[in-house]
């Protein structure tokens, strides 16, 4: 599932371990699942920070400018200027930063899966994924940063009309061409349709989607995505066979408490309202660390030797800088990600009441995608988009302390349980 959608489970996220007289949520931590998780981090920051070394490595070796002279040989078949020369640079420039990632993303996505059970494509279709997505969204952001890099000599503040831009079409990009890619690896059809009540907001009805991925993993997810009237549910076909009736209403229900968040929440209690603007400010990270790094640029050019920073020798490391600088946003951006998960979660509970399909949907969940049973704290740190195993197994806990088993059907309680939570 993409990271654009608000998703049950994390790809790869490490939750805890529940302790005893939890009513049936406990399971047993299991040093299987300590041992992939603990891989798939030390891959995960080896594929955030070599990426980093490279491109920076580049413009301090001078490796950029060699790239560079290389390119604007290219020159030689453009009318009216540098522009092929810079295409052809900035495309090297990707070429050499997928490969850079290819080891790591084929032991992350590919060996791991396998080695651990969990997927069982063969290495050709990895290999034809991995270039379609590549392609895809390489050709997306080189013709991106060959607009920066053309306006940049002009004027440098130039960057932040297309940052903002580069903002608002990423939605877009999503819409119309990744997720369309993504049905073409892992097609989709219409299941059904799902009704429940948002307090304050009256029924709301949402399509469900399938997604076929059970002829290359046995891993279970559901994700909804927050597109006004397109709005719909995602869950895996893998879910479907494995989770019964009611396991499956549970998932459902935390899909529509992401609607209810964005709808009642974040529009209509205070601490809503201010976690709406805090994911605001963060959602435009990337723009921030655009020109930060434009800024730093600008002051390491004389000792860097660049005629400025629209110097294309520069490009590698401002890319790094930006890169970085937007990672470092990375735990606050979690943090908020695990409330809104959280808020799911406690929606689910109280419009169900059905704490034993709870327990049982959050067991399977870990039990199937090898979920840890605590949260390294790393992990937890810079790549926890969800609650940990124990933190949403004490959100049952804690809800069952409260509601006695025969009120506990869409009571009151219930649902004064979800408003104090949102005046929080
Ligand atoms: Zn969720």
């Amino acid at each position: 599932m993409s990271s654009s959608a608000r998703t049950l489970v994390p790809g790869g996220e490490a939750p805890g371990a529940a302790s005893a007289g939890d009513g049936g949520c406990a399971a047993p931590d299991d040093p299987l699942c300590r041992r992939y998780n603990r891989l798939k981090l030390t891959l995960e920051l080896a594929e955030i920070g070599l990426p980093l070394v490279m491109l920076a490595g580049l413009t301090f070796s001078g490796g950029a400018a060699a790239l560079l002279r290389y390119a604007e040989r290219a020159d030689q078949v453009a009318p009216g200027g540098h522009w092929a020369g810079h295409l052809v640079f900035l495309v090297l420039l990707g070429f050499i930063t997928r490969l850079t990632q290819f080891p790591i993303q084929l032991l992350d996505e590919y060996w791991i899966e396998r080695r651990f059970g969990l997927s069982f494509q063969s290495l050709t279709s990895w290999l034809w994924e991995w270039f379609c997505r590549s392609a895809v969204c390489g050709l997306v952001t080189v013709v991106l940063l060959e607009l920066v890099a053309e306006t940049l000599p002009w004027w440098p503040l130039l960057a932040l009309p297309w940052s903002i831009l580069f903002l608002l079409f990423r939605p877009i990009f999503y819409d119309y061409i990744y997720y369309p890619l993504q049905a073409h690896f892992y097609p989709v059809r219409f299941l059904r349709h799902e009704t429940f009540t948002l307090p304050g907001l009256g029924k709301k009805t949402l399509p469900v989607y399938e997604v076929h991925v059970s002829h290359k993993t046995r891993r279970v997810n559901a994700a909804i995505r927050l597109r006004g009237p397109k709005t719909a549910i995602y869950v895996t076909d893998t879910l479907i066979d494995e989770f019964t009736d009611g396991e499956e209403r549970l998932v459902m229900a935390h899909e529509f408490g992401h609607l209810y968040d964005q709808l009642h929440l974040e529009t209509q209690t205070r601490a809503g309202i201010a976690q709406a603007q805090r994911k605001l400010v963060l959602g435009s990270a990337q723009l921030l660390a655009g020109l930060v790094s434009l800024c730093l640029l600008h002051f390491l050019s004389a000792p860097l030797h660049l005629a400025g920073v629209a110097d294309l020798r520069g490009f590698p490391l401002l890319a790094a800088m930006t890169l970085g600088l937007s990672h470092a946003f990375a735990p606050l951006i979690c943090q908020e990600a695990r409330r809104d998960e959280q808020d799911a979660d406690k929606y689910a509970l109280a419009i169900t009441g059905d704490v034993e399909n709870y327990c049982s949907v959050m067991r399977k969940l870990r039990e199937i995608n090898l979920e840890e049973g605590a949260a390294n704290p790393i992990s937890r740190f810079l790549f926890c988009t969800h609650p940990s195993y124990a933190e949403r197994v004490n959100l049952a806990r804690q809800y069952r302390r409260r509601h006695s088993p025969r009120r506990k059907s869409r009571n009151w309680r219930g649902w004064r349980n979800i408003q104090r939570h949102g005046r929080r």
